[in-house]
């Protein structure tokens, strides 16, 4: 059983814009899967189709098994986060990371322990109790990844991470990256328009262009036909 599948997905929006076009995908548990193409292709709607803030206008979306398309986002066992960590800033760190646990209704007791452990694995025990609009960005990529960690979800959704971050952080969180899949067993669907990134990342790489999925291969075989 796969743990993400899309069977001939599309999505035309109000305006009759066509988005995405017949996109066929399988994906295992724990594959770190990028979405690589120019702007404007399709890779973000897509990516919010899966978490469920964009509906799916043709196909099925399955996880684990389980149809998905009319499942609100909330329902998902998905996280997604963003370029813009879209952060609470007069939280502290801890209560940002902890904030989906709060809403959900965890104790007191729960969400601390689970905020504490997400805060270990990545190295933000010294920042709990900062806020964020005083740390840097790559600070504020791993409180946003803490965020989407803690909820313990099946499947995270990234949508172009790394793009406000410089050379070297850049380099840094690809590395947290790929130590949380191998640790986590968690399955990351990833949006880049940047090459080396796909490159870097994944053990999948899905080509997109126009709507429509041009290739799907492991880095080494990307753009080479048999
Ligand atoms: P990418 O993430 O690859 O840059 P998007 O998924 O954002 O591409 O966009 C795919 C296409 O859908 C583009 O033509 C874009 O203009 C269009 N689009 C995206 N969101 C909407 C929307 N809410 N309404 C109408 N068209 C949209
Ligand atoms: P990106 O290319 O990084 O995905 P965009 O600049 O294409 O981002 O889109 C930013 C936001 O505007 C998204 O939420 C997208 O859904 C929306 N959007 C994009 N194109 C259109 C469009 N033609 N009509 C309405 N909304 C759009």
């Amino acid at each position: 059983i796969f743990d993400l599948e899309l069977k001939k997905v599309g999505k035309v929006f109000d305006n009759g814009t066509t988005a995405v076009s017949e996109f066929d995908l399988s994906v295992s548990k724990g594959e770190f899967i990028a979405f690589l193409g120019p702007s404007g292709c399709g890779k973000t709607t897509t990516l919010r189709m899966i978490a469920g803030f964009e509906s799916i206008s043709s196909g099925d979306m399955m996880i684990k098994g389980v149809r998905m398309n009319d499942v609100p986002p909330e329902h998902r066992p998905t996280s997604m986060i963003f370029q813009s960590y879209a952060l609470f800033p007069h939280m502290t760190v801890r209560r940002n990371v902890g904030y989906g646990l709060e809403v959900k209704g965890l104790s007191d007791a729960d969400r601390n322990a689970k905020v504490d452990r997400i805060l270990a694995t990545l190295g933000l025990e010294d920042i709990a109790d900062r806020k964020p609009d005083k740390l840097s960005g790559g600070q504020r990529q791993r409180i946003a990844l803490a965020r989407g960690l803690v909820v313990e979800p099946d499947i995270l959704l990234l949508d172009e991470p790394l793009g406000a971050l410089d050379a070297n952080l850049r380099k840094a969180i690809q590395n947290e990256l790929k130590l949380l899949q191998k640790n986590l067993g968690v399955t990351f669907i990833f949006v880049t328009h940047a090459q080396s990134e796909a490159l870097a990342l994944s053990d999948r790489i899905v080509v997109m262009n126009q709507g429509r999925v041009e290739q799907i291969s492991p880095p080494h075989q990307l753009y080479t036909r048999p």
